[in-house]
């Protein structure tokens, strides 16, 4: 009998190999790594779903009749090989792993590896399509995949004859927005989501965070239901306000469906379908349906693509020479006044989630102006997000957020002072620092940061159009001496976590 064998994000009985076992034919394992669990400080949320999820689709097959091996092994290596032991597949097959150490390692182990069928776009057609292309742009990408799927497309053209609503989907948060976003799913904890809270903790895997709440859906049908409500409830409210950040809500209209879709319980294919349906039936603004294709048919893709294109090498650039620790608030071993930051790592700590704003613009912008150590960063997010995984986090770190790749995803560093949060956000009313103010013991720790970056990288900026006005004007301040001197001192409060 053959072994078909399931990594741990790929929770998916219809999806890939897996979608062709059979009982009597094939045997499932399922390899649940000790070495895994305890190499890292895992959210406790990311570790329990990644568990519920194996042991929910364990059950799902044992009830079709399908045989399954489902073993705790000191490692994924040792799990097989006991498995091959005891049973002597003639082949073991799996689904392509989404990491390139995943690769290595099943390939060293003799694995049969099939395609990874979890996105629309395969792992080399990015690189064909960005064939002899000096930018591979995110919009030439994304409107190449709108033809090439006919998402909103109309023909040849995108309906209603525009391809971007970013200028719409950019409001602020609304006065009173409290009441506006609907609760998420949630399902209530079961024996399973008990069993793996004390497995975790019997095997002395170091987690951090709340308790799971039982936002995350563990399987195919937990995670269906939240398209239904994301799609019903949030979508046609999701366009204007994708950008903003409340204190009051940690999740505004977002979908949550990142956790779901990157542990392959749904197929980025079937959340556009619903978006497309919608839109169609008149249920769904076209801004609201443009901003949230945007995300999972062009940004999700486009990561995915880029990771494989540029290779493993990518993960280890660091353009800006950042070497500083990761700051002692984002490791929990310090609190901090700044508002955005310490209400930003709340929603961290209470769901392993934040939304790509808080990501970016909050928690990226910070380590960028303060020039945090890009691959202790990507480490990090990858640790405590409980959609985290290395093919996301490398090319959103590395690329977008850090700069730390030279220019080659984004073409201009996303930094930005207080004003742009004051703008996004609720945070800055009632925070100790003034967001106004770029020097003295209460000026933004992000606004002084901001102009001394500019200054600090100015010869590598100052012939980039997309950012040379902010350098000039930062070259022409006339307190930049005193904004430097005061830099200084907030990048040692930042690492003595007394900021
Ligand atoms: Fe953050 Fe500065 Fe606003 Fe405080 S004033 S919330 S530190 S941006």
């Amino acid at each position: 009998m053959d072994t078909v064998w399931v990594l741990g994000d790929q929770l998916n009985r219809r999806s890939g190999v897996l979608a062709q076992a059979r009982p009597g034919i094939h045997r499932v394992l399922v390899v649940e790594s000790l070495a895994k669990l305890r190499g890292r400080r895992w959210h406790v949320q990311r570790a329990h779903l990644v568990l519920t999820g194996l042991r929910r689709l364990t059950a799902e097959l044992r009830a079709e009749g399908v045989e399954v091996d489902h073993r705790v092994a000191p490692s994924l290596a040792a799990g097989l090989a006991a498995h091959r032991s005891e049973f002597g597949p003639a082949r073991v097959v799996a689904m392509e792993p989404a990491s390139w150490d995943g690769r290595h390692l099943l390939e060293r182990l003799d694995v049969e590896m099939m395609p990874n069928e979890q996105f629309l776009t395969s792992t080399t057609d990015l690189g064909e399509w960005a064939q002899g292309r000096k930018q591979v742009k995110l919009e030439d990408f994304y409107r190449w995949q709108r033809r090439r799927f006919g998402y909103l497309m109309d023909g040849d053209e995108p309906v209603t004859g525009r391809w971007n609503y970013d200028t719409e989907n950019r409001e602020r948060p609304p006065k009173d927005g409290r009441n506006h976003w609907p609760e998420p799913v949630r399902d209530t904890l079961d024996d399973i989501d008990h069993g793996v809270l004390d497995d975790l903790s019997h095997w002395g895997v170091n987690t951090w965070g709340a308790a799971p709440q039982g936002w995350w859906p563990s399987s195919r049908p937990r995670a269906l239901a939240r398209l239904d409500h994301f799609v019903e409830h949030l979508l046609p409210r999701f366009g204007p306000h994708e950008d903003a950040m409340l204190t009051s809500s940690w999740h505004l209209a977002h979908s949550l469906l990142s956790p779901a879709l990157n542990l392959g319980m749904v197929h980025p294919r079937e959340v556009c379908d619903r978006v497309e349906a919608a839109y169609r039936e008149g249920r769904v603004p076209i801004a609201s349906a443009e901003g949230f294709l945007r995300q999972v048919l062009g940004w999700r893709e486009y990561v995915w693509g880029l990771y494989w294109w540029w290779g493993p090498s990518y993960r280890d650039q660091n353009a800006l020479g950042a070497t500083d620790p990761l700051p002692p608030s984002f490791t929990g071993a310090a609190p901090t006044r700044m508002r955005c930051v310490a209400t930003t790592l709340a929603d961290l700590e209470q769901h392993g989630w934040a939304h790509h704003i808080q990501r970016l613009m909050v928690l990226g912008n910070l380590s960028l102006l303060a020039g945090v150590e890009p691959q202790r960063l990507t480490d990090w997010m990858w640790e405590r997000f409980v959609d985290g995984a290395e093919w996301v986090m490398v090319p959103n770190v590395i690329g977008m957020s850090q700069h730390a790749d030279g220019g080659r995803m984004a073409t201009k560093p996303y930094v930005s002072g207080g004003a742009y949060i004051d703008k996004m956000s609720d945070y800055c009313r009632g925070c100790h620092y003034d967001r106004t103010a770029r020097t003295g013991e209460r000026a933004c720790p992000f606004t002084t940061l901001y102009w001394d970056f500019l200054a600090r990288h100015a010869d590598r900026f100052a012939r980039n159009p997309r950012i040379v006005t902010q350098v000039r004007a930062a070259q022409k301040l006339g307190d930049l001496e005193a904004v430097r001197a005061r830099a200084v001192e907030v990048r040692a409060a930042l690492q003595a976590g007394t900021l």
